[in-house]
């Protein structure tokens, strides 16, 4: 049987800064990968970043410290992000921005800068590249190529990790592998299996399982199965965060019947960027938020406190003349194919008719453009207490697109102790196994929110960290 120091499963956000440290400290490691290419979310990633301590935050004059980005982070989670693993993540934070920068990480000029994609940061510390999560990739990818061709380093790319190898105590001291094309599997030993496997927004069965059997409608990579979590439940790792779910404020699905959102045609729904000119209501027809709500923490809870979480954004013909564009980041042929006959965006005539399609009921569809109008007008006060009443929506070509609560991050994931080790349901360690990145559960330390860069920067920071921290331990121990 082959043998290593440290077997790292997935060459994603986490498992690449994992292994080049890993390789860094003298550890034989193998990287599995299932994909032919590593890189794993990254490819899709916005890849906003957060940090305190940044030299460009310091050299910006920037008043920040790890304290105040926890204190941040835990007053957007309502205290629901896991303290302990947020003291061992968010102080190395700025550095991992610093190493970044110092691959040729090309970051958006504008950064460090308060976003409002998702609940904003008190203080100026979320970063993005130019090319989004690519512009990540594209400056550790080098580097990860450099400690692969190492000569303690092996990368099995095209080939899956199956099964946790166990011994006595239930002890990890290994994996089988297979090649993904149908090979012969393998059995490797190993001094510690690190799961950098990423999350399950791929699998609808499993995130009905772990998310209280909530829909899915997902952005995340068709590799995002949740394979690694499902590994560690069967060597007895508890997992967490299974109540923990919140989706995005919003997405349109790409195909009719499916259940994938392209992200770059994401509507403009943030009012700080474009303020709503549609009203946006329930399968009953019912306003169930404050549209132009600059939280959009509180718009999230609301849209989770729909079951279907769908909701469907109304306006007309001469909104769609007067307001700047909703769907930006659709071309002008997709558009117009969408309105000929993709299932998500129905035109009609009349109330009746716009409630016909859409299924609302009509009495409260149209309650609803009532109460909205005397808002516009200014005769009585929106019932939301929105503000941005531009116009009102008469029709008599009413339009409507079909929206859904979408998963970007899976927040539930293996239970892990701050050194990242895998846990059970009583506490103790599981010896040798480890799990980073969303492996652990997106919400372990967003909690039951959005948290600017929470999900990119932990990745690769702990990857880091228990990367170097494994390959210093355990250099050498692995039998050639
Ligand atoms: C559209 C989108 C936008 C996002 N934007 C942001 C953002 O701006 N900021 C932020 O912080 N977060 C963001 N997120 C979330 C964040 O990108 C992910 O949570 C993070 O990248 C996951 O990193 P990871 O290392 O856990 O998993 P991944 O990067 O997905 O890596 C896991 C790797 O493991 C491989 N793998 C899985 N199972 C196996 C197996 N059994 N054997 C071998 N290989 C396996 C996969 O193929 C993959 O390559 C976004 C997510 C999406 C989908």
């Amino acid at each position: 049987m082959d043998s290593y120091d440290v077997v790292v499963v997935g060459a994603g956000t986490a498992g690449m800064p994992c292994a080049i440290e890993a390789v860094a400290a003298g550890a034989r490691v193998l990287v599995v990968e299932q994909e032919p290419r590593p890189g794993g979310t990254l490819h899709v990633s916005l890849g906003q970043l957060s940090g305190a301590g940044a030299r460009v935050q310091i050299a910006r004059g920037i008043d920040d410290s790890p304290e105040a980005h926890i204190r941040d982070i835990l007053r957007i989670n309502r205290g629901t992000g896991r303290a302990d693993i947020l003291r061992r993540t968010v102080p190395m934070q700025g550095e991992t921005i610093d190493w970044l920068l110092d691959l040729g990480f090309e970051m958006d000029p504008q950064c460090p800068a308060i976003l409002h994609l998702h609940e904003a940061y008190r203080v100026a510390r979320t970063y993005w590249g130019v090319e989004g999560g690519l512009s990540i990739l594209k400056a550790i990818a080098p580097q990860f190529e450099r400690a692969m061709a190492a000569p303690n380093a092996t990368l099995r790319l095209s080939t899956q990790a199956r099964r946790l190898l166990t011994g006595p105590g239930s002890a990890v001291q290994g994996v089988e592998i297979v090649p993904v094309d149908g090979g012969r599997s393998e059995r490797i030993a190993a001094g510690a299996v690190v799961l950098a496997s990423g999350g399950y927004g791929a699998n609808s069965d499993m995130f009905a399982r772990l998310t209280q059997g909530r829909p899915l409608f997902t952005a995340a990579m068709p590799g995002s199965t949740g394979s690694g979590i499902e590994m560690a439940q069967a060597v007895g790792a508890a997992i967490v965060g299974q109540d923990l779910f919140l989706p995005t404020y919003a997405g349109i699905v790409s195909r009719p019947g499916d259940n994938r959102i392209v992200w770059r045609q994401m509507p403009s729904l943030t009012p700080q960027v474009r303020q709503p000119w549609e009203i946006h209501l329930d399968g009953t027809g019912r306003r169930f938020v404050r549209e132009d709500d600059e939280s959009v923490d509180a718009r999230e809870h609301a849209l989770n406190d729909l079951a279907d979480l769908m909701f469907w954004c109304v306006f007309d013909d001469a909104v769609l003349e007067a307001a700047p564009p909703l769907l930006p980041g659709w071309t002008r042929e997709e558009l117009d194919q969408a309105w000929s006959g993709h299932p998500s965006f129905v035109t009609a005539q009349g109330v009746d008719g716009l409630a016909a399609a859409t299924g609302m009921d009509p009495a409260r569809l149209a309650a609803s453009l009532t109460d909205y109008a005397a808002a516009c007008a200014g005769t009585a006060p929106d019932p939301t207490g929105r503000r941005h009443c531009p116009m009102p929506i008469r029709g008599p070509r009413y339009r409507a697109v079909k929206m859904h609560g979408i998963v970007l991050k899976t927040p539930a994931g293996i239970r892990v102790n701050d050194r990242m080790e895998t846990c059970r349901a009583d506490g103790s360690a599981i010896s040798g196994l480890y799990a980073l990145g969303e492996a652990i559960g997106g919400a372990t330390l967003s909690g039951k929110g959005f948290v600017s860069g929470m999900s990119v920067t932990p990745a690769l920071t702990l990857g880091r960290w228990l990367g170097r921290r494994l390959g210093t331990q355990l250099a050498g121990r692995a039998c050639a």
